[in-house]
């Protein structure tokens, strides 16, 4: 049994939709408060709303990641709204696809901008914060693309997603002193609104490709997430966990039909 995480406060940043949501909701359901950010101020709206139900208070801030400012914004508004923070969850992604060829420096910036400086930059803005807390949680969102696998069209992705671990690894060993912890989660395919706007037929091919027969929930990841931030985790920092179905086993298609 994990001690209690009521009362905490987290910060989910592109928590409006999709892997972000559902980490807002399961740390929710546990009693955090959640600070939920995107730029759509209708999809966080919705969110909010959503999960009102829930033992904790969440709320929404409309915040790009690419900025600083916007990231030091956040920060301030969670402490004003909850007396402190406990936890960041580096969310906020976006993955364009496009072939090597084709990229050009504006796609390459636009991914980088995102995935891996906004990653820098809320990380930054809630040193101060974390450090207070005296339990400081980061926990990033990457991915098995590019820190594990390859898959044609993500090559500035990938690169995005394995900077985020690059990153990880120097900072968690700053902040250990700050009792502050710094893992990451590395999703498979995780079923969300956008994966669901692909329809059936696309969903059931990525999921043939996983031993475990379906594709992930983001409660999965939530999941995952809110071990990392618990206080029996506290020794734990500057890791990655994998949460895939078993994608990134089978070393042929033949592994898998095998089965
Ligand atoms: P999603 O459904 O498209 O949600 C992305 C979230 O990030 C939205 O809330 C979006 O809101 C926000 N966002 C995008 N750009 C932002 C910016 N500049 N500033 C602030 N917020 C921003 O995507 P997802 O599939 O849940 O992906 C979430 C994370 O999981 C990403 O880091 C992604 O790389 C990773 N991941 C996903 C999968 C998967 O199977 N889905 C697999 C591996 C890794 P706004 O557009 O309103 O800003």
């Amino acid at each position: 049994m994990f001690t209690s995480l009521q009362g905490r406060t987290a910060i989910v940043t592109g928590g409006s939709k999709g892997i972000g949501r559902g980490i807002a909701e399961v740390f929710a359901a546990a009693g955090v408060n959640v600070l939920v950010t995107a730029r759509n101020q209708d999809d966080i709206d919705t969110t909010v709303a959503d999960l009102a139900d829930h033992p904790a208070q969440v709320s929404g801030l409309r915040a790009d990641v690419t900025d600083p400012a916007d990231c030091r914004r956040v920060v301030e508004t969670a402490v004003e709204r909850h007396g402190g923070l406990d936890i960041v969850c580096a969310n906020a992604g976006i993955f364009p696809s496009g072939r090597l060829e084709d990229l050009t420096p504006a796609d390459i910036e636009n991914v980088l901008a995102v995935n891996f400086k906004g990653t820098v930059f809320i990380v930054q803005a809630a040193l101060a914060a974390l450090t207070a807390s005296g339990h400081g949680r980061v926990i990033l969102t990457s991915s098995i693309t590019g820190p594990i696998t390859g898959y044609p069209g993500w090559s500035h992705y990938g690169a995005s997603k394995a900077a985020q671990l690059g990153f990880l690894r120097t900072a968690a060993i700053e902040l250990a002193p700050k009792k502050i912890t710094m893992n990451a989660v590395l999703p498979g395919n995780i079923m969300t609104e956008g994966l669901v706007e692909m329809g059936q037929d696309y969903m059931d091919q990525m999921a043939a490709a996983v031993p475990a027969g379906c594709l992930g929930s983001v409660a999965d990841i939530g999941n995952a997430a809110l071990f990392f931030a618990t206080d029996e985790a506290a020794y734990i920092t500057g890791q990655s966990l994998v949460v895939d179905g078993g994608q990134i086993l089978p070393e042929s298609h033949q592994a898998l039909s095998e089965l």
